[in-house]
């Protein structure tokens, strides 16, 4: 049904899938650049054809909305909210004998700014992996919103801006959002409040944020992407606390090299136990893990899974 040649095959209708290199036909499961290219026929959610013309130019796009299934020879292939940012997707491919499910990035459970994921069951699972080292069993969301928020007062109560790195597409409208649900304003970086623009179109509702062009900030938090750390306009703020916001916070080893006063383990992947999770929802009988570390096939065989890492040896049983 699939091959893997630097990066994932769909055989039968030659569709890739995911592969940041340009195809004649590519399936864009989100807008993160490791996931897309300049394609030329791109396959992928309406919310994410938005976001893909506007990272990449005005390209030709067939979209795929949520759970409308798309006939395609052999294959019939449908979407699933994915819960990694604004228009994420899983992409189930289903034969007369089989089906794949392919996860994209996927975190389970609510979030502020996009669909909860909701996988279905199939035989063959293809997953990221990011978090899938045990250490990586994040503190619940609550608790880690709970913190920032308690961070993001304290430093506003003290009379300096409070600076969170986080990324411009997913993360930076998920902090605005919890944010504004909290009665606190944002100022976003160029790329950010762009996109933040695009996030309402859909629907998602981000309060009260307006572009940072460098000016102080009075009483708001500003949010930027981690590698704007050095930005000489931060020096207009005065007084700064600087904010990480990612799930690598949760390990003191990372946590260090970040360099910032916070950080605060809130990620828009799923954590280890939610990889796990997944896993028991799709049931499957063969799984293919990506993007993480090759222990987690071990963790997966340990739970009695047959599982191994995509590759170009990868190729699964019939049957
Ligand atoms: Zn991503």
């Amino acid at each position: 049904m699939f091959a893997y040649d630097r990066g994932l095959r769909l055989l039968d209708i030659d569709l890739a899938v995911d592969i940041p290199r340009r195809q004649p036909r590519g399936f864009i499961s989100h807008a993160h650049a490791d996931h897309m290219a300049r394609h030329e026929l791109a396959f992928c959610t309406p919310a994410t054809a938005k976001l893909y013309h506007y990272r990449l130019g005005e390209r030709t796009t067939r979209e795929m909305p949520f759970g409308q299934p798309l006939e395609w020879g052999p294959l019939r292939l449908t979407t699933y909210p994915a819960g990694h940012v604004l228009g994420s997707a899983m992409l189930l491919a289903e034969s007369a004998d089989a089906s794949l499910l392919f996860t994209g990035d996927f975190r389970l459970g609510p979030s502020e700014t996009c669909l909860t994921a909701t996988p279905p069951q199939a035989d063959i699972l293809i997953m990221e992996s990011t978090f899938g080292d045990p250490r990586f069993r994040l503190p619940p969301r609550e608790e880690s919103c709970e913190r920032l928020l308690e961070i993001v007062r304290g430093v506003l109560a003290d009379g300096a801006t409070p600076v969170i790195y986080a990324y411009a597409l997913g993360k930076a409208q998920e902090v605005a959002a919890l944010l504004a649900r909290n009665g606190i304003a944002v100022g976003l970086s160029k790329e950010a409040y762009e996109i933040s623009l695009i996030y309402q179109t859909f629907g998602c509702q981000l309060g009260d944020f307006q572009l940072w062009s460098g000016e102080p900030l009075d009483g708001r938090v500003l949010i930027i992407p981690p590698r704007a750390k050095k930005l000489a306009c931060l020096a207009a703020l005065r007084r700064i606390s600087t904010i990480s916001v990612t799930g690598w916070a949760h390990d003191p080893k990372h946590r260090r090299r970040m360099a910032t006063d916070h950080a605060v383990a809130l990620s828009d992947h799923a954590d280890f136990n939610s990889l796990m999770q997944l896993v028991e929802i799709v049931a499957p009988r063969e799984i293919f893990c990506t993007h993480g570390p090759e222990s987690f096939v071990e963790s997966l065989r340990q739970a009695g899974h047959s599982a191994r890492v995509l590759s170009t040896e990868s190729r699964p049983k019939r049957g």
